[in-house]
């Protein structure tokens, strides 16, 4: 079933559905890593599962004669092969996360039909980060520059139009597809209004329902749903959440996702006696900002789960 089936039936019985993210394993380990993660998610009946993409890294390895050779590695593949095994096990749709960073257009045309072929019918549409050696994010060549472009790729499939014009007849795809948006404005967008217009010209091109970036303070979500409403977007806006787990991640998290950690909840961390006290707090703030957004009738609440599920179910648990 489409996402956008799934949040319409949410809205229709005004009803607040649970649905999460997860990660692909480390490289080295067995998909078993990510069923113990899912499993005790069930019971709260996520209509689907979202799975990252992950793209490939630089590293350097030192040579016997010295020198550093540079070598291309991708940490946590498996993405598609994940996405099926969630769909065959638990009959829950998967959403693989698609990218524009480290693709050729015809690879994303390939990696689209192989999800078409094994009864994928979502995806989220992303342009995707600068590898982690680079300062800025560089489009491939022959790839899609920005996550409309990529958009616009996926409903040319939807129509039957593929990259090679000599194909006659072709199949047409039926993919739902979501897009990513940022309460506190996409860390690279000159102005909040900039970020709205391109995010509604990605809604514009085709897609269906739009994923917020984590926020730690509701009403930064609230006002950017109505932003969004003045600017016309009307479709649905799922707000995503993160609870907060470690010490690290309070500095890492403004840093790497350009997003604001109020006060009260930077000094309930640094007040928490140990690593334990401090993923407590994170729970408990994720519990009452998840309360109050499905008081205030959002129809999907979408949980990062960052590979661990635990605290996950815990807020799921007081929630749903
Ligand atoms: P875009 O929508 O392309 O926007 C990127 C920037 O360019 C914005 O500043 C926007 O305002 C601007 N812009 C957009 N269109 C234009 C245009 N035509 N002209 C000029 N400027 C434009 N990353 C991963 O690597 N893997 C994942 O699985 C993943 N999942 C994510 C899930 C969610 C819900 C979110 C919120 C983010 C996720 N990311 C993931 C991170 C994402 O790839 C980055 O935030 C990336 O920097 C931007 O992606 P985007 O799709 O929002 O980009």
């Amino acid at each position: 079933m489409k996402v956008r089936d799934h949040i319409a039936k949410a809205i229709e019985a005004n009803k607040t559905e649970f649905s999460f993210e997860i990660l692909p394993p480390l490289k080295g380990q067995n998909i078993n890593t990510i069923f113990d993660n899912i499993d005790p998610l069930m019971e709260f009946k996520p209509p689907f599962i979202d799975v990252t993409y992950h793209r490939e890294e630089y590293i350097y390895k030192e040579r016997e004669d010295g020198l550093l050779e540079k070598k291309v590695v991708r940490k946590r593949p498996g993405t598609v092969g994940i996405c099926a095994a969630i769909q065959n096990k638990y009959s829950v749709d998967a959403v693989p996360h698609v990218l524009c960073g480290g693709f050729s257009k015809e690879d994303t045309e390939n990696f689209l039909i192989d999800m078409d072929f094994l009864g994928i019918e979502n995806v989220v549409a992303l342009r995707g980060d600068a590898v982690k050696s680079e300062t800025y994010y560089k489009p491939n060549k022959n790839g899609n520059i920005y996550a409309q472009d990529l958009v616009e790729q996926i409903v040319a499939l939807n129509h039957g139009t593929y990259l090679d014009e000599d194909l006659q007849n072709s199949a047409k795809t039926d993919f739902c597809i979501g897009v990513a948006g940022y309460p506190e404005k996409h860390l690279e967008a000159p102005s909040m209004e900039s970020d709205i217009h391109f995010l509604k010209k990605k809604l514009e091109a085709g897609a269906c329902y739009v994923v917020t970036q984590m926020f730690f303070d509701n009403q930064k979500y609230f006002d950017f749903v109505e932003k969004c409403r003045a600017a016309g977007i009307t479709k649905p806006i799922i707000p995503g959440l993160k609870p907060l787990a470690t010490r690290k991640q309070l500095n890492m998290i403004p840093q790497r996702f350009s997003v604001d950690v109020p006060d009260a909840l930077v000094m309930e961390v640094v007040n928490a006696k140990d690593a334990a006290a401090i993923r407590q707090v994170g729970i408990e703030w994720c519990i009452q900002q998840s309360k109050e957004l499905k008081a205030a009738g959002v129809p999907v609440l979408h949980y990062y789960s960052m590979g661990k599920s635990d605290n996950i179910r815990q807020i799921a648990a007081a929630v749903f």
